[in-house]
């Protein structure tokens, strides 16, 4: 098959308050999850202003899923209930997969200026995995590789494999792909992605066209963030892209760079009971763990992760 994949959806980033009081733009989450299996939420946390964002993520539980948060400026502090401590900083990576069960915090940090900018994605666990021991991944911005096209473009290789050049996080069950790809302007870029694997994109700076004839549809919905989608419409930043399906998006830029994170993987295709910071496939599995929160017997694994 040789086929360019096309736009599906377009969304905003929606304002959303989150944790003690985090002020972020959710571009997607908790609307019509099957629609982005496996993946479950995308949170773009950015501001120059501490204030929106001090009070953190205190304490609260994750089961059957994983949260992979990338900070592009400032850092967060990470801290569990067993112990477990480390600083995200900037370029840096914490692939967490809470598998049966981590208490944990999560308090962001600004710059000396006060900037801070992340991304926090969730990833649903199968069935079989929801359970796993929990473990951390904690990738350095220096162990992220970068290689730059002969057309310019720069990749940020988070997961997956550009050029026979692998990126740090592997063994992942829904084989997932996550660039950070920086466009120069008046360049097209195309990329494979594998046919069958949901892909989108959010466009963190700049702007770009996102489908290859410029003139892109998107089905009508209700609902906050939607964005119709018009013919030569060039996509900006805090905009999510969803690509319908094919073998490689291509992307085109004008006068200005894009620089955009591209995520793909492969669908589970189970049933999602989810509520908060819990994802599991039935209402009593969601039951029994929040019972077990209550009863302090969430943690099934207590040995250093
Ligand atoms: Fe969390």
């Amino acid at each position: 098959m040789d086929k360019t994949r096309k736009i599906k959806q377009l969304y905003k980033s929606v304002p959303t308050i989150e944790g003690a009081g985090v002020h972020l733009k959710r571009a997607f989450g908790n609307r019509e999850p099957e629609q982005l299996d496996p993946f479950l939420l995308l949170d773009d946390f950015h501001s120059s202003d501490p204030q929106q964002y001090r009070a953190g993520f205190p304490w609260h539980p994750h089961r059957g899923i994983e949260t992979i948060t990338y900070m592009l400026e400032g850092s967060v502090e990470h801290g569990d209930s067993l112990g477990n401590k480390g600083i995200i900083g900037p370029g840096d990576v914490q692939w967490m997969t809470a598998g049966s069960g981590i208490i944990h915090q999560e308090m962001p940090k600004g710059e000396k200026n006060g900037a801070m900018w992340g991304l926090q994605l969730w990833a649903n666990l199968p069935a079989a995995d929801k359970m796993m021991n929990p473990r951390y991944r904690e990738i350095k911005s220096g162990a992220i590789p970068e290689i730059t096209t002969q057309a310019g473009v720069k990749i940020r290789i988070i997961c997956g494999n550009i050029e026979g050049m692998p990126g740090p996080v592997r063994d992942v069950v829904i084989e997932p792909e996550y660039l950070d790809i920086t466009i120069p302007p008046e360049t097209t870029f195309s990329h494979p992605v594998k046919s069958g694997h949901t892909a989108f994109a959010y466009v963190l700076t700049g702007a770009a066209y996102f489908d290859k004839e410029r003139d892109s549809w998107a089905r009508k919905e209700i609902g906050a963030g939607y964005m119709d989608l018009q013919r030569d419409c060039l996509i900006k930043n805090e905009s999510l892209v969803i690509f319908d399906n094919g073998d490689h998006i291509v992307v085109t830029t004008v006068a200005d760079p894009v620089r955009f994170v591209l995520v793909s993987g492969k669908p589970l295709r189970e049933p999602i009971a989810w509520y908060g910071p819990i994802v599991m496939n039935t209402q009593q599995e969601l039951r029994v763990a929040f019972n077990e929160f209550q009863n302090g017997t969430f943690i099934k694994y207590t040995g250093k992760i």
